[in-house]
This record gives C-alpha cells, sequence and structure tokens, in this order.
C-alpha cells in the first residue's frame, strides 16, 4: 500500500488514479486544506476503485502513528504542503512549517515503522536563476528567489542527509516544472482558491468571465516574444512520472534526482494562443509591469528521466489546454 500525503490535491489525485489503475492500493492522508472529499469520489469514478481516506495533518504524529500502526504502508508520495509563492512571502512560517516540519514529521514516522521509499514533491524553483537552459539535474541549485522555493530546497538538503545516515533510505525527489492540464474525464483538476497566482486558471477564469482579462507580466523579457517562457507539462505525464520513480526505488537506494518536464519552452503568448486555438474564443489581455522575482527562461533537460525510468512527456501543449479547458467548463460555473 503507497501513501499519498495531500492525494486530494491537484496532483495527487491523479497520481492516485495513475497507482491505482496500475494495481496498487492507495491509502490518502490530506487536511482538505486546499482540496474536497468530493476528490475520493471522483478518483473511484474515474478508476473503478476507491481509495482509502483520512482527513488529517502531515504534522500530526499520532495521526501519521495511527495510520502506519493499521496499514500496511510499504512507501510514501509526499504531495501535501503549500505551494502559493506570494503568499510564502507573508506566511514564512506558515510555509517553513507546512512544508519543512510536515516532511521532517512524516520521515520521523516513517523511520519509526521501517517504512523507507518515499517520492518527494520539489520543483525547478530550486534552481539557481542564472543557470543556463535547459536545466539538467547537475545545474546549481540556488538562491531561490522566494520562501517557498527556499522550504523545498531545505527539504531536499534534509532528504540528502537523511540517505547518508541510513542506507535503507530509497528517495525520489522530483523537480517538477510547470504542471498543469487535467484529467482528460474533466472530474480532476486544479480548482485554486480566489484569484489565481499560476497562468492556466487564471486565463481560464477570464474564459469562463470570472475575470476581466489577462495580465501579461512583462513583454520585455529576452525571449523571442518578451514573455516568460516555461517548461508546462500535463499532469498525467507527471503522474506516470511518479508510479515510475516509485518503481525505481524497489531497486536502488540513496537519493535520486530527477526532473519532470517536456523539455520544450513556451511563452505566455503561446498559452494564450493555444487557449484561442483551442476555444475558438480571443483572451483579452494587457500588458502589465513584471512579477517580482519571474524570471525569463525555464525549461527542462528531461533525459535523466528517460535514461533512467523509461519516463517521458507524451502530451502536447494543446493536450493540456484542451483538458484544462474541459476541466474548467465542467467545474468553474
Ligand atoms: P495542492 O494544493 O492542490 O495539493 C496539496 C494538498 O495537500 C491539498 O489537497 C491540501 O489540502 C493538502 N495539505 C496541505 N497541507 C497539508 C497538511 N499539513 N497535512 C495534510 N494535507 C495537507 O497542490 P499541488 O499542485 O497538487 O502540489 C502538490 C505538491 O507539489 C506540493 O508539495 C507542491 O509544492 C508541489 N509542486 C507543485 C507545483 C505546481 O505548480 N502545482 C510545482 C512544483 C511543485
Ligand atoms: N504569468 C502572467 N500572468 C499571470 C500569471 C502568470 O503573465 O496572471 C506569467 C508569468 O510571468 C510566467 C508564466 O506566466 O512567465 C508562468 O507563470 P506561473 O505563475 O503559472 O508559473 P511559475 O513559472 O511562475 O511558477
Amino acid at each position: 500500500m503507497i501513501l499519498l500525503t495531500g492525494g486530494t490535491g491537484f496532483i495527487g489525485s491523479h497520481a492516485a488514479v495513475e497507482l491505482l489503475s496500475g494495481g496498487y492500493d492507495v491509502i490518502v492522508l490530506d487536511d482538505l486544506s486546499n482540496s474536497s472529499f468530493e476528490v475520493i469520489d471522483r478518483i473511484e469514478k474515474i478508476s473503478g476503485i476507491r481509495p482509502k481516506f483520512v482527513q488529517g495533518d502531515v504534522k500530526d504524529v499520532a495521526v501519521l502513528n495511527k495510520l502506519f500502526g493499521e496499514f500496511p504502508i510499504e512507501g510514501v508520495m509526499h504531495f501535501a504542503g503549500l505551494k502559493a509563492v506570494g503568499d510564502s512571502f507573508k506566511y514564512p512560517l506558515e510555509y517553513y512549517s507546512e512544508n519543512v516540519v510536515g516532511t521532517c514529521v512524516l520521515l520521523s514516522v516513517m523511520q519509526a515503522f521501517g517504512v523507507y521509499d518515499i517520492v518527494f514533491s520539489s520543483s525547478a524553483t530550486v534552481y539557481k536563476p542564472s543557470n543556463d537552459m535547459p536545466l539538467s539535474e547537475q545545474a546549481e541549485v540556488g538562491e531561490q528567489s522566494n520562501p517557498y522555493g527556499r522550504t523545498k530546497a531545505v527539504v531536499e538538503k534534509m532528504l540528502a542527509d537523511l540517505a547518508l545516515s541510513d542506507p535503507k533510505w530509497s528517495i525520489a525527489i522530483l523537480r517538477y516544472f510547470n504542471p498543469i492540464g487535467a484529467h482528460p474525464s474533466g472530474l480532476l483538476g486544479e480548482a485554486p482558491n480566489g484569484v489565481p497566482n499560476n497562468l492556466v486558471p487564471y486565463i481560464t477564469k477570464v474564459l469562463t468571465g470570472k475575470l476581466e482579462r489577462l495580465h501579461v507580466f512583462g513583454d520585455d523579457f529576452d525571449t523571442e516574444d518578451g514573455t516568460g517562457v516555461r517548461d508546462y507539462i500535463h499532469v498525467e505525464d507527471l503522474s506516470l512520472g511518479h508510479l515510475k520513480a516509485y518503481e525505481f526505488l524497489k531497486h536502488h537506494s540513496g537519493v535520486n534526482v530527477w526532473n519532470l518536464g517536456t523539455g520544450i519552452g513556451h511563452s505566455v503568448f503561446d498559452v494564450v494562443r493555444a487557449f484561442e486555438r483551442v476555444t475558438g474564443r480571443s483572451i483579452p489581455y494587457e500588458i502589465s509591469a513584471r512579477r517580482e522575482g519571474d524570471i525569463a527562461r525555464c525549461w527542462a533537460n528531461p533525459s535523466k528521466a528517460l535514461l533512467d525510468l523509461e519516463w517521458k512527456a507524451e502530451r502536447t501543449l494543446d493536450d493540456m489546454v484542451r483538458d484544462a479547458w474541459r476541466w474548467a467548463q465542467y467545474n468553474l460555473n
């Protein structure tokens, strides 16, 4: 059985479907601070199997002790955490508490119960902004531009120290690039509270009339069309990467780091045009000032994942946008 912390969230719910479809038994621990219980019904609707669910906080030792005591958990995928870059400046202690303390508590209980396989959700934000593109796993880590990124870097170090202390640990650090898209059924997707920070949920809110226009954060970057370039990856491709990484851990110990990206960069205008193609509508936008901390370009060299895991992202930007739009139409109204 695999424990998915944060398993009712955006990425965790897709991973749950992937694992259940792959024949794994899944138990979800989530405090529902950024997701809802209905997601469990939807996971069951898609996969035909209902994952076990426990509502609780990953920082709560008593909850974790009960969980590991009661269920035959063999490994963990740890998605639970906070992820809003802007909020991380306002509430740094909450970010360190959820992301760093939460992981520390989880690892302690895993160790106590002799569970040593963990897949951790890290981020491309751990890389130094000055690195050349594309980013391989060898690129320098450091100088994260926000507290959120620093919490991910701290956890990466904690995992490395843990692996040094005991060879029984098998750890996968997955550095996600920009996960977008949704399940093609329209049943699972991203539903941020309030005004979205990220590009794709913002655009779907403009398209459903909830927001007036997109603010393009800068058109004077050193990129082809002047807007920021990112490596957008379909959440379903990302989920398969988790399954492959977990299976790798069965035969390898120590810390293993992989970039999960497509290797292709798309600008803000590329994404806008993809939405216009898919929906047949035009997206009103205006050029605004650059957002603090935003870098011009960021995309992965994903060849290590191909080599080690035989994993490669297959879905195109239009696939991602089509699925994100279906999800938005079914759920945002
Ligand atoms: P999400 O907010 O949709 O999912 C996180 C889930 O964790 C939510 O369901 C939330 O209720 C739960 N949670 C939060 N704190 C918890 C706690 N203390 N105890 C139990 N549950 C808790 O986010 P997501 O996009 O699915 O991200 C999953 C992970 O991937 C996060 O660690 C995030 O930092 C990381 N990540 C996300 C992105 C992205 O763009 N979405 C990029 C890089 C890394
Ligand atoms: N962006 C934008 N307007 C928005 C949100 C994002 O122009 O409302 C741009 C942002 O500057 C970046 C890209 O879209 O170049 C992706 O931003 P997002 O917040 O989705 O992901 P990030 O790479 O910052 O984590």
